[in-house]
């Protein structure tokens, strides 16, 4: 069976980027695509970035307990890992990276135990947060705000993880995570 990597992390610190470094190094990587009831952002694609759902069809699949986890991240916005997302990746022979946040990767790591190394990806702080968001420039200054207000509760989940990366220097970032990840998968 194949392996799992989780990363989670308060959004702006850089998880999403380091998770798609990983993806483009020879690990036999496949991303689970999660479910959300949000609506796309800037060029995501139904499909590639997440299975994008109606608010009615992600209750439906919650009521069908369809599954592993889902989480109403923020308010109205509920974000979910498919079973059967999983066990694709896992029957076709892939190790399975996930991109959750704090609350899912703690639950999932719970979940598969030593088959799953959880990663929590720390920025340098709460401001350096905001201005990443800022000029990321792919949310409303709504949005950025009710990110950055739920910062400091996710920064307080980081010792449930395995491992803790700081990304204040991307490059370094990298580096040290591939060296965990590597050093993990050839277990
Ligand atoms: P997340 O997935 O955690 O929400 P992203 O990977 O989208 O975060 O990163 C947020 C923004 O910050 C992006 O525009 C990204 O290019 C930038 N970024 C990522 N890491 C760094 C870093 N170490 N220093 C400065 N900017 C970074
Ligand atoms: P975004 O809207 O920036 O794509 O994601 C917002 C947050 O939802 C991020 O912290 C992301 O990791 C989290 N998320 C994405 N998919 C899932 C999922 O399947 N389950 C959980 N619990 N969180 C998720």
């Amino acid at each position: 069976m194949g392996k799992l990597l989780i990363f989670s992390a308060p959004s702006g610190s850089g998880k999403s980027t380091i998770v798609n470094y990983l993806l483009g190094q020879n690990l036999n990587l496949r991303f689970s695509i999660s479910a959300t009831s949000r609506e796309p952002r800037g060029s995501e694609k139904n499909g590639v970035e997440y299975y994008f759902l109606t608010p009615e069809e992600f209750r439906k699949r919650i009521a069908n307990d369809e599954f592993l986890e889902y989480e109403e991240v923020y308010p109205g916005r509920f974000y979910g890992t498919l079973k059967s997302e999983v066990n694709r990746i896992l029957d076709n022979g892939g190790n399975v990276i996930f991109d959750v946040d704090v609350v899912g990767g703690c639950n999932i790591k719970k979940y598969f135990g030593d088959k799953a190394l959880s990663v929590f990806v720390e920025p340098p702080s709460v401001e350096e947060l905001r201005y990443r968001l800022e000029k990321r420039g792919t949310d409303s200054p709504e949005v950025i705000a009710s990110r950055v207000a739920k910062a400091e509760y996710e920064l307080t989940f980081a010792p449930c993880f395995d491992v803790i990366i700081r990304n204040d220097d991307l490059n370094r970032a990298q580096a040290e995570t591939l060296e965990v990840v590597t050093k993990f998968l050839d277990e």
